[in-house]
């Protein structure tokens, strides 16, 4: 049994204030709701006045992103350590947004997710293909790639503090999703990659998101596939009433 994930990604969006609102209005909306792992991503600055607004409730807090160094002279970074002393208990890592404007490479992502895991965060590690490499039939190649540069060198252990989502890069923030046929394809490919390089007990425990204009109308096709275990929500997860009713479908 794979618990699933909706995640909710901020991006560059909201103040302290009106990230602390939001999940105010959340909390009751999803009050009671089990068997899901509920997870809100806002900015770096309000991580410490969410993860607070959120004490004693079962959402959990992610950060955007991290840095693999736990302290130094890294000016502008933020790392594992810092992201849990701020309430974190998950990060995501690797977004297309974070590899295609600041040069994220599957090696950075690696030695970030490495990083996440010793400060006892779970990496929820983002891949994906462009629209190009897709109409060249290039997404497996792609993804596989990215899987193995990602997430190469990580034990059975390790991979219980990771979760991977699935984003087509296409499909991000353009209103255009994957089908759910289209995303199964996918996930089933990833999961067996997964068990050919970590094996079955571990790609069998492995929760794989879809994200990519994610929205009300479309999640319930999504999650009714064998191989998607929840979604990484970027729009749609800004509203609370709207996120709220992602999750209520998904349970
Ligand atoms: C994302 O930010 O990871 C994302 C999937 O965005 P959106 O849902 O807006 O496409």
């Amino acid at each position: 049994m794979r618990i699933p994930v909706i995640a909710g990604n901020w991006k560059l969006y909201k103040t302290i204030g009106e990230s602390v609102a939001m999940v105010n209005e959340l909390k009751p909306l999803v009050a009671g709701i089990e068997g899901v792992e509920i997870v809100v991503a806002p900015v770096f600055t309000a991580l410490g006045s969410v993860s607070a607004a959120l004490s004693g409730s079962a959402i959990c807090v992610s950060g955007q992103d991290c840095f693999w160094e736990e302290e130094g002279a890294f000016t502008g970074e933020v790392s594992p350590k810092l992201l849990k002393d701020a309430g974190c208990s998950h990060v995501i890592i690797g977004h297309s947004e974070r590899r295609l404007y600041f040069g994220e490479s599957d090696d950075s992502v690696n030695r970030k997710v490495r990083a996440a895991i010793s400060a006892g965060l779970t990496a929820i590690v983002c891949v994906g293909e462009t629209l190009e490499e897709r109409d060249a039939r290039a997404t497996f190649t792609v993804v596989g790639k990215q899987i193995r540069g990602s997430l190469d060198g990580f034990s059975a252990d390790d991979f219980k503090q990771i979760v991977i989502a699935y984003e087509p890069v296409w499909a991000i923030g353009t209103g255009k999703t994957a089908t759910a046929e289209q995303a199964q394809d996918v996930h089933e490919y990833i999961r067996n990659l997964v068990l050919m390089l970590s094996g079955n007990s571990v790609s069998d425990s492995l929760r794989i998101l879809y994200g990519g204009s994610v929205k009300p109308d479309n999640i319930k096709g999504l999650m009714a596939q064998p191989d998607i275990d929840g979604a990484l929500i970027g729009g749609a997860s800004l509203k609370a009433a709207t996120f709220a009713e992602m999750i209520r479908i998904c349970v």
